[in-house]
């Protein structure tokens, strides 16, 4: 089954929208694996954004993501990263729309509420980067056989 991570920046969790934030993916019907709060150095900042490192952006979303901590997620689900990016909403939230988490949320592109993986592979390296496998904890949730086989 498919797995994705999932951070809520600094200023969602500045903002107190943790609950609301975690509460949407599980009343959506996905499956929680991991999760924690906490502060991300400057070396886990920078290999998470590593595609970025030419950006002129990189130094302003690595100062950002290291700033304040981050509450980590790993979900897991069928087309679960996709699911999750459509939850999202685009990179500007000037962009999104009323219903997705950035377009409810954001205003700024920088300050854009959450993260998610933007496909399976890179999913699993950055729930590698985040989670170590003990962290990580396969349960079956009563219902779910009711939301997908
Ligand atoms: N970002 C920014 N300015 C830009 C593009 C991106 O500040 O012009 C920040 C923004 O916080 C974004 C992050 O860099 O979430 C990573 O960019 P990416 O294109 O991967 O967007 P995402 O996958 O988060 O939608
Ligand atoms: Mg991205």
């Amino acid at each position: 089954m498919e797995r994705t991570l999932v951070l809520i920046k600094p200023d969602g969790v500045q903002r107190g929208l943790v609950g609301e934030i975690l509460g949407r993916f599980e009343r959506r019907g996905l499956h929680l694996v991991g999760l924690k709060l906490l502060a991300v150095d400057r070396a886990r900042a920078e290999r998470h954004y590593a595609e970025h490192r030419e950006r002129p952006f990189f130094e302003a979303v690595i100062e950002f993501i290291s700033s304040s901590p981050v509450v980590a997620m790993v979900w897991e689900g069928p087309s679960v990263t996709a699911l999750v990016r459509s939850m999202m909403g685009p990179t500007n939230p000037a962009g999104a729309a009323p219903g997705t988490i950035r377009g409810d949320f954001g205003v700024d592109i920088g300050q854009n509420v959450i993260h998610g993986s933007d496909s399976p592979g890179r999913a699993e390296e950055e729930i590698g980067l985040f989670f170590s496998s003990e962290e990580l904890v396969s349960w079956e949730r009563a219902g779910t056989s009711w939301i997908y086989p």
